[in-house]
C-alpha cells in the first residue's frame, strides 16, 4: 500500500536481473500525463539521483512505461515520454554499466550522435541532438523500454567484466552495486 501523495519524492527499489520479466518486456506507449505519471517522474529522478546514475528507464523501476530521464553530470535532469530515435550517425565505442544488471561493466558500440523525438512532462514535443555520453544515456535509456540490456550489445565475453569488490583497510568490504 502506498500513502497518500503529498508532493514528495521517493526512491524507487530498482528491478535487477535475472529475475525481473518488466526488464524484458516492451513497454507501452503513455496515452496521457496525469497525476500518476507525474509522480512516476519525480521519484525515477529522485531514485535515478540517490543511485548515482545518469538516467533511469520506468521499466527499471518495475513499471512498462515509455518513460526515461537522464541527467548528465552538472546539469538538469532531462524527461521524455514516448521518446524515440529519428536520426543516429557515427559510431562511439563506451565503457556502460547499468543498476539493474549489478556488478558488471562492458565496452559496447553505441553511435556517436543521436537526434530523439518525444514529449516533456508538460506534454510538449520536444527534440533533442546529443553526442558523447548523453547520446549513449539516450541509446541506454531507450534500448531499455524495449526490453535491451547493454548486455546484449556486448560482442564477445572479454568485453564484459566483473567489478572487483573493493577492500579499504578501514572501512572494510565494498560490494559493488552497479
Ligand atoms: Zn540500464
Amino acid at each position: 500500500m502506498r500513502a497518500k501523495s503529498c508532493g514528495t519524492m521517493a526512491v524507487l527499489p530498482i528491478c535487477r536481473l535475472p529475475n525481473n520479466a518488466v526488464l524484458r518486456q516492451k513497454a507501452r506507449r503513455v496515452s496521457r500525463i496525469d497525476g500518476s505519471v507525474q509522480r512516476l517522474i519525480d521519484d525515477m529522478i529522485e531514485t535515478m539521483q540517490k543511485a548515482n546514475g545518469v538516467g533511469l528507464a520506468a521499466s527499471q523501476v518495475g513499471v512498462p512505461l515509455r518513460v526515461i530521464v537522464v541527467q548528465m553530470p552538472g546539469e538538469e535532469p532531462v524527461v521524455l515520454i514516448n521518446p524515440e530515435i529519428v536520426k543516429c550517425a557515427g559510431e562511439q565505442e563506451v565503457t556502460e554499466a547499468c543498476l539493474s544488471v549489478p556488478g558488471y561493466y562492458g565496452e559496447i558500440k553505441r553511435s556517436a550522435a543521436v537526434t530523439v523525438k518525444g514529449k516533456d512532462r508538460n506534454w510538449k514535443a520536444i527534440r533533442i541532438r546529443a553526442e558523447g555520453l548523453m547520446a549513449e544515456a539516450l541509446e541506454h535509456e531507450i534500448d531499455h523500454l524495449d526490453g535491451k540490456l547493454y548486455i546484449d550489445h556486448v560482442e564477445s565475453s572479454d568485453r564484459l567484466h566483473k567489478v572487483e569488490r573493493l577492500v579499504i583497510p578501514e572501512r572494510g568490504t565494498i560490494e559493488p552495486e552497479s
